[in-house]
């Protein structure tokens, strides 16, 4: 029984994660309605059942990585683990209805788009294999099993959101302005993080404590990594997450650009702290990939990019004085709805890391700088996949906008992206996404552009705190 779950690729240890993303046709004849089609007695009968008003309602829990590492370090005992089900369960419906709710909330005409119809249809997908879980309580083995293969799917389901979100929102772009978009995305792809952080939480304490209930299933090898408690690394190594990344986004480089940057990490390489590895991989890939394009395109690719670890001292003021959210981006107005989404740090004295990535790519120009936060926008363009360094004159750094809302070379870059083909840049979504996964454990990103010679960008990292 407890063997038939397959073990998701993205439980810990994961190698590199977060950019393997492959398309997927998740939509079953279960979950074809169009939304917010109110008409006809089906679609009636449907609404007369609605949970979703009802759960929307219903305010958040205010999460804490206290919440996700409560049940202990694994393997559980029998009942942590019952016990680590049912707060998932408690989460998860709530925090569904939101998200649907706020899909409603979009012009129709937008939410009608195929793209952005397909992840609202997830969206009610997963709800529907949740609600008959609500009710009831986990109160056995079996029931925690099903309920994991339940989370499973669920994660599954939603692993290609970004890049089909993407293509919906550039398609209507007529429809809804790119302040809007930004607003919604912004929120959106916050909750996300948190919805899918609770669920892998569950799903990797489960894969981490089977031998200890079942010694018949094969072993997993989960315990041999004790520095883990669920999807979070107690002794995380920046280092070795950048080295890794590096050699990653590299080999990206390679296939669009013909040349393979270097990179030196220096400051403290030996610096760990407690953070979740997904989220640090998914910000140093995009980093890299950012710095590696424009060191190759600015002609620079004999200079390495620079990344410094440097560990951070618990800070000790009260927390109405610390600052750590240091950003140079204009301030976003959605940022009060998506504060009460935020994961708190375990305690504020946790220690963190800064990182900086210093490159030697020319810079950002001004005409540039203030759109970089923005969802969708890029100064990628598709005929830069042949751009031949030191050949043909670098593209334009000028402000041209993938958001852009217009051109038609954003969106074959996205349906590259979409295709699972590895691209080095054209979402537009680099930056945002990244500040937001630092920002979620109260961290931060900075950007410093010295024109004409290169960029620095200053990673700062919370970590969980002290975890026992
Ligand atoms: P994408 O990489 O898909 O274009 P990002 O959000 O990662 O989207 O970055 C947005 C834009 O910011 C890039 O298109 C580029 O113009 C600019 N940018 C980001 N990092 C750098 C850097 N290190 N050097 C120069 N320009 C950068
Ligand atoms: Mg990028």
């Amino acid at each position: 029984m407890r063997r038939a779950i397959v073990r998701p690729p993205w439980s810990p240890p994961r190698a590199i994660s977060g950019f393997n993303c492959r398309a997927r046709a998740s939509s079953t004849s279960a979950h074809q309605h169009s939304p917010r089609r109110h008409h006809g007695d089906r679609e009636r009968r449907r609404h007369d059942h609605d949970v979703v008003p009802l759960l929307a309602k219903q305010p958040l829990h205010p999460l804490s990585l206290a919440d996700l590492v409560k049940h202990g370090r694994p393997p559980l005992s029998a009942e942590a683990l019952l016990a680590s089900a049912r707060f998932t369960l408690s989460l998860l419906p709530i925090r569904l209805a939101h998200r649907i709710q706020a899909l409603r909330n979009l012009p129709y005409i937008v939410v009608s788009n195929p793209n952005i119809s397909k992840i609202y249809n997830n969206y009610q997908h997963s709800l529907s294999t949740l609600l008959p879980w609500q009710g009831r309580t986990i109160s056995n083995l079996e029931d925690e099993i099903r309920f994991t293969e339940v989370l499973a799917e669920l994660v599954q389901t939603h692993t290609d959101t970004i890049p089909i979100l993407a293509r919906g929102f550039l398609e209507c772009r007529k429809y809804i302005s790119p302040a809007e978009v930004t607003r919604f995305l912004d929120e959106h792809l916050r909750a996300r993080i948190g919805t899918r952080l609770v669920a892998e939480q569950h799903i990797a304490l489960h894969f981490s404590s089977t031998p200890h209930f079942d010694p018949s299933a094969s072993p997993t090898p989960c315990p041999e990594h004790p520095s883990y408690i669920g999807v979070i690394d107690t002794a995380l190594r920046p280092a070795s997450t950048v080295d890794a990344c590096g050699g990653f986004v590299a080999d990206i480089c390679e296939l669009n650009y013909g040349v393979r940057p270097r990179w030196v990490v220096d400051g403290e390489p030996d610096t760990t702290f407690a953070f979740v590895p997904m989220h640090l991989e998914y910000i140093i890939t995009e980093l890299l990939k950012n710095a590696f394009r424009a060191t190759v395109e600015n002609g620079k690719s004999g200079e390495p990019v620079v990344i410094t670890i440097a560990p951070e001292p618990p800070d000790v003021r009260p927390p109405s004085q610390q600052q750590v959210q240091v950003r140079l981006g204009p301030p976003h107005e959605s940022r009060g709805a998506f504060a009460r989404d935020a994961i708190a740090p375990l305690d504020d004295n946790a220690p963190g890391v800064t990182i900086r990535i210093r490159d030697r790519g020319g810079g950002i120009s001004t005409d540039v700088l203030p759109h970089i936060w923005n969802y969708s926008f890029t100064t990628f363009n598709e005929s830069d996949d042949d751009y031949m360094p030191g050949g043909r004159s670098p593209p334009s750094s000028s402000a041209s906008w993938g958001n852009s809302y217009g051109t038609s070379d954003a969106l074959s870059v996205i349906s590259a992206a979409s295709n699972g083909r590895s691209s080095i840049a054209g979402l537009g979504y680099g930056l945002p996404l990244s500040r937001a996964y630092a920002e979620y454990f109260g961290g931060g990103i900075a950007v410093q552009s010295l024109h004409g010679w290169g960029t620095d960008v200053y990673l700062r990292l919370k970590g969980v705190g002290k975890i026992e």
